[in-house]
C-alpha cells in the first residue's frame, strides 16, 4: 500500500511522479475525518492539497470515501430541510385559507344584518352623537364604507380615537352600524390559541345598518331625543352633548396652533409641560364667549406674535416661541375681555384638520341649545315663556319654535345599503 514519500525519493521527484500515474498517496495529508492520507489524481491536486512540497498538514479536505459520506449527508439534510419548508409553506396556506373563510363568514354575518334588531342607545350621548355624524358622511359620500377611525387621521371623529371606537362599539351593538365588508383583512387576526376571530378596533370600517328609511327614522328619533324630550335622562344626555362639544371645540383649536407652529414656523408643537395651560386659556376663552372663528384668530395671532418677539431676541429659540404662545395667547384673550375687543372670526385654513365631526355636532349642539335659547322662546308665537307648546291632543310638548327659523332641509337621500 501507501509508502512515504520520503521512501520514494526526493520529493520533487514524488510530485512529478503523482502527475502520471492514476493517484498518489500524500501520506503527510490525512483526511480530515478518517486520518488515512488523501490519494489524488493530479499534480495540480496533490499541490493543492499538499502544497509545493507535499509536506503541508491537511486542514480542509476528505478522503473520497469520506467525501461520499459527507455528500450524502448534505444531500439527506437538503432533502429534509425541503419537505420541512414543503410542509410549513402547506401548513400556511392551509391556515391562511381557513382563516379567510373564518373572516368572510364573519363579514357575511355583517352584512345580513338588515336592521330588524336595531335600537337607540340611549344614555350613549356620544354614541347616539356620533351616529347622525356617520349619516351625514355616508350621505356625502355615498357608496362607500364609513371610513375606520385609523383612516380619520389624529382627531378621528371627535377628536379622541378611544372615545370614537367606544362610541362605534355602542352603535354596533345596539346593530345601528356594522362592520363593512370593505374592511381590509389586516384588520382581523385570528388567535392561534382558541382559532377565535379578533379585530383592531381603530382599522375597522362600517356601514349604517338598514334602508334609507330606517337610517332617516333613527336620525330623527336621535335629533328629537336631544331636542325635546323630557325628563332627566334626556337632560344628561343633553348636558354630554354640551360637554362634549365643548371638549371638540377646545382640541380643534389646540390643534390648530400646533399646526400653525410645526407647519408654517417650522417650530416645534407646543410642549408637553405648558399643554395643560393651554386647555385652560383656550377653555377660558369659549367660556367669555368667543366663537369658534374668534379663538382661531387668537391662535393665529399668537403664534404671529411669538414668532416676531423670537425674531427681536436672538438668543430665543424655536422651543422658547412655542411655549411663548400659551402665555401670549392667555394675555391677548385676557385683554380681549378686558377692554371688549372687536375680535374678527378667522375660517381654519385648508390645512387644518378638524375632528371630522366637528361641524355636525357644534351644529346640533347649537340647534338643542336654540330650544332652551329665552331669547327664542320669548319671540315664539307659538309656545309659553317655559317654551312649551299644547298639541291637538292638549299634551304640552317643548316647542322647537322653527316658525321663527326656517326649518332645517330634511329631504336629503341617503345611500341604499353599502
Ligand atoms: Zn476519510
Ligand atoms: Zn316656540
Amino acid at each position: 500500500m501507501a509508502r512515504a514519500v520520503g521512501s520514494i525519493g526526493d520529493q520533487q521527484w514524488a510530485a512529478a511522479t503523482a502527475t502520471s500515474v492514476s493517484h498518489a498517496v500524500l501520506l503527510n495529508s490525512l483526511c480530515l475525518h478518517c486520518d488515512e492520507p488523501l490519494r489524488v489524481t493530479n499534480r495540480s491536486w496533490a499541490v493543492r492539497v499538499g502544497g509545493r512540497y507535499l509536506d503541508r498538514l491537511n486542514d480542509r479536505y476528505l478522503c473520497p470515501e469520506c467525501s461520499d459520506v459527507q455528500r450524502q449527508d448534505e444531500e439527506r439534510e437538503r432533502e429534509q430541510s425541503l419537505r420541512a419548508a414543503r410542509a410549513e409553506a402547506e401548513r400556511k396556506r392551509l391556515k391562511a385559507e381557513e382563516e379567510a373563510r373564518t373572516v368572510a363568514a364573519f363579514l357575511a354575518g355583517e352584512q345580513a344584518k338588515d336592521g330588524s334588531t336595531s335600537h337607540l342607545p340611549y344614555r350613549r350621548p356620544t354614541a347616539l352623537a356620533l351616529y347622525l355624524v356617520l349619516v351625514n358622511h355616508a350621505v356625502h359620500n355615498p357608496g362607500k364604507p364609513l371610513p375606520s377611525v385609523a383612516d380619520l387621521g389624529a382627531l378621528g371623529w371627535t377628536g379622541d380615537t378611544e372615545r370614537d371606537t367606544e362610541a362605534l362599539f355602542d352603535m354596533y351593538r345596539a346593530h345601528l352600524i356594522a362592520i363593512s365588508s370593505e374592511t381590509p383583512r389586516q384588520a382581523f387576526d385570528i388567535s392561534d390559541e382558541d382559532g377565535e376571530l379578533r379585530f383592531f378596533a381603530t382599522e375597522l370600517k362600517w356601514r349604517l345598518v338598514g334602508g334609507g328609511p330606517m337610517v332617516t327614522a333613527h336620525e330623527r328619533a336621535v335629533r328629537t331625543h336631544f331636542m325635546t324630550a323630557p325628563g332627566q335622562e334626556a337632560h344628561d344626555d343633553r348636558q354630554a352633548l354640551a360637554e362634549l362639544v365643548d371638549r371638540m371645540e377646545v382640541i380643534n383649536v389646540i390643534s390648530y396652533l400646533d399646526g400653525l407652529l410645526t407647519k408654517k414656523y417650522d417650530y416645534p408643537a407646543v410642549p408637553e409641560g405648558r399643554r395643560q395651560e393651554l386647555a385652560d386659556v383656550v377653555r377660558k376663552g369659549f367660556a367669555a364667549g368667543f366663537t369658534p372663528g374668534q379663538m382661531i384668530c387668537f391662535a393665529w395671532r399668537a403664534a404671529d406674535s411669538a414668532a416676531a418677539w423670537k425674531e427681536r431676541n436672538a438668543h430665543m429659540g424655536p422651543p422658547e416661541a412655542s411655549s411663548g404662545t400659551v402665555t401670549i395667547l392667555n394675555s391677548k384673550i385676557d385683554t380681549a375681555i378686558e377692554v371688549h375687543h372687536a375680535v374678527p372670526e378667522y375660517d381654519p385654513p385648508r390645512w387644518h384638520q378638524q375632528p371630522v365631526g366637528l361641524a355636525v355636532l357644534r351644529q346640533l349642539d347649537a340647534e338643542v341649545k336654540r330650544v332652551r335659547d329665552r331669547s327664542v322662546i320669548s319671540a315664539c308665537a307659538q309656545c309659553d315663556h317655559q317654551g312649551l307648546r299644547e298639541t291637538d291632543t292638549g299634551a304640552l310638548v317643548r316647542c322647537v319654535h322653527t316658525a321663527a327659523v326656517p326649518e332645517q332641509p330634511e329631504a336629503q337621500e341617503y345611500p341604499a345599503e353599502a
